[in-house]
């Protein structure tokens, strides 16, 4: 008997020790207690001996708002004979509002109609604070993400689309319900279309990353086809829910529309400034293709008077220099007409490397009849330059030309290497540098150099340098010159290093 009593003892003990109140109370909708725990005082704020005397019943404190819900809860697992779990809110004695997680089941007693409840009601309302500040939080970041002007889409590691604001929407022409658990690379065209699920598996097991956590200029699929230019940038979120990214996308196409006017515009100046150009030249134009004019008319008034004369044996000589020399003034015609020409420029990303090489083997006909050699050195890990290939080709080939003429003007004395180099200068400009071991720039010539027709060459005509220096700085860079100490002349330009 001892015993039993101290095990009821300790029982009750043990209950009153539980967080919250343990309670047996009548089935009915106003709850009557008829036992509850020391928590009770704690829970509600009133006597347990309130309850248990009937002074008050448990359902005068239930919220009147949730009082219908939480007996409906409670009558409907007593009828299927099941635990309850309720959640509501009660009125304390302070006249306070607290949360309670009631939980419990029916007890049914033999030869009684009676049925008990025995249950145990908890504290939430901490919980219940953090989860509406949640609920909250969420509701006000969704709608802050809506309503942003960038669109914001999140995808899991599989690439799949879990959100996909109301920008994103507007920007690509697709609706959530259209995307939601779609790859994300229905909106990227090719290469990135195919290439997509590679970069992320390589992502998500390396964790090296090229576009996460930095931003970049991409191209985007609207729901269409059109393709348009993006600003992308992403970063990473880690949740309970798993590894997560988050893209933030803003459309620069009129950005970009903007630049091409600009550019267009900026090529229309540059032809205006050739057209300026060729007006200013057309003074030493003139100059120039009087020689062969002249030389024309002597050559004719010559062969006029040899035919006369009966001495026909030098007239296929005589023919021969009016080719030469009609042919001549066609190639000063023909430089002056693609001056003039309105050709846009077309810019491209270009490695100086590969571009140098290309030259290289160009000219390497030419070099090996001239018994010259072009020695290459590519300066390593270049960043790339936006340039017109084929204008940058034919400035590094004229110096080329140039600085192998000069070394044959000497037969080679100095050496018969050419070098074409590239290096990277204070990492925003690649410099390309020519060096020869010719006759060198005398004082003379360095002084106009780069003026339009002047050379000393027979067959020279002096545009070579001029033209080069105009498309340089048409490209941001300079075009300059020194001599060498140990002989020969470095001609060498700056390109700016693509941003
Ligand atoms: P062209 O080659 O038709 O003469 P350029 O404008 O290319 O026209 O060159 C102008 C002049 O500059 C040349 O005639 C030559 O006297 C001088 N020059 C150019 N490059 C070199 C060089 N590497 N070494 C010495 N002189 C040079």
């Amino acid at each position: 008997m001892t015993n039993r009593l101290d095990n009821i003892n300790h029982l009750d003990a043990l209950v009153h020790k539980l967080p919250g109140m343990a309670y047996r109370g009548i089935y009915a909708p106003q709850r009557p207690i008829e036992f509850a725990s020391a928590g009770c005082q704690q829970l509600s704020g009133y006597p347990r001996s309130d309850f248990e005397d009937q002074r008050i019943f448990w359902a005068d404190l239930i919220h009147p708002d949730d009082r219908d819900d939480a007996w409906r809860i409670v009558s409907a697992a007593v009828n299927t004979d099941k635990e309850f779990k309720a959640e509501y809110r009660i009125v304390t004695q302070g006249g306070g509002e607290r949360w309670v997680w009631d939980r419990g089941r029916a007890v049914f007693s033999a030869g009684s109609d009676m049925i008990h409840l025995e249950g145990l009601l908890s504290d939430i309302t901490e919980r219940k604070q953090t989860e509406s500040e949640l609920y909250e939080t969420r509701a006000f970041s969704e709608a802050v993400v809506d309503t942003a002007a960038e669109a914001v889409i999140t995808i899991n590691v599989d690439g799949c689309i879990e959100t996909f604001n109301r920008a994103a929407q507007f920007m690509f022409g697709y609706s959530l319900d259209e995307l939601r658990g779609k790859n994300i690379k229905v909106l990227m065209p090719e290469p990135d279309h195919t290439g997509h699920d590679e970069y992320l598996k390589r992502y998500v097991q390396t964790d090296e990353a090229r576009i996460i956590g930095t931003g970049r200029e991409v191209l985007a699929r609207r729901k269409d086809g059109s393709v348009f230019p993006i600003h992308l940038s992403v970063s990473e979120v880690q949740s309970h829910l798993g590894r997560r990214f988050v893209g933030l996308i803003r459309d620069i196409s009129l950005q970009r529309e903007a630049e091409t006017t600009a550019r267009h515009h900026l090529e229309e100046l540059a032809h205006v400034d050739r057209l300026n150009m060729l007006g200013e030249m057309a003074a030493g134009i003139a100059h120039e293709i009087n020689q062969p004019l002249t030389a024309i008319s002597l050559f004719s008034q010559a062969g006029k008077r040899l035919l006369h004369g009966g001495d026909v044996d030098r007239l296929p000589d005589i023919f021969d220099k009016l080719s030469q020399h009609a042919l001549r003034a066609g190639d000063i015609i023909e430089r002056m007409q693609s001056m003039a020409r309105h050709s846009e420029s077309a810019r491209e990303s270009a490695d100086c490397n590969v571009l140098i090489e290309q030259v290289a083997k160009l000219a390497e006909t030419e070099a090996r009849l001239r018994d010259i050699s072009i020695e290459v050195k590519a300066g390593p890990e270049l960043p790339s330059v936006v340039v017109d290939t084929v204008q940058i080709q034919q400035v590094v080939l004229n110096l080329l030309r140039n600085g192998m003429e000069a070394m044959q003007s000497i037969d080679c004395r100095y050496g018969n290497v050419i070098t074409v180099e590239t290096k990277l200068r204070d990492d925003c400009e690649i410099e390309v540098v020519v060096v020869d071991s010719g006759c060198g720039v005398t004082e003379a010539v360095a002084e106009k150099i780069f003026t339009p027709f002047s050379t000393t060459k027979d067959t020279g005509m002096g545009m070579g340098l001029s033209l080069s220096r105009n498309i340089i700085i048409a490209h941001g860079g300079q075009l300059a010159f020194h001599n060498n100490r140990s002989g020969g002349a470095t001609f060498y330009f700056t390109l700016p290093v693509e941003k």
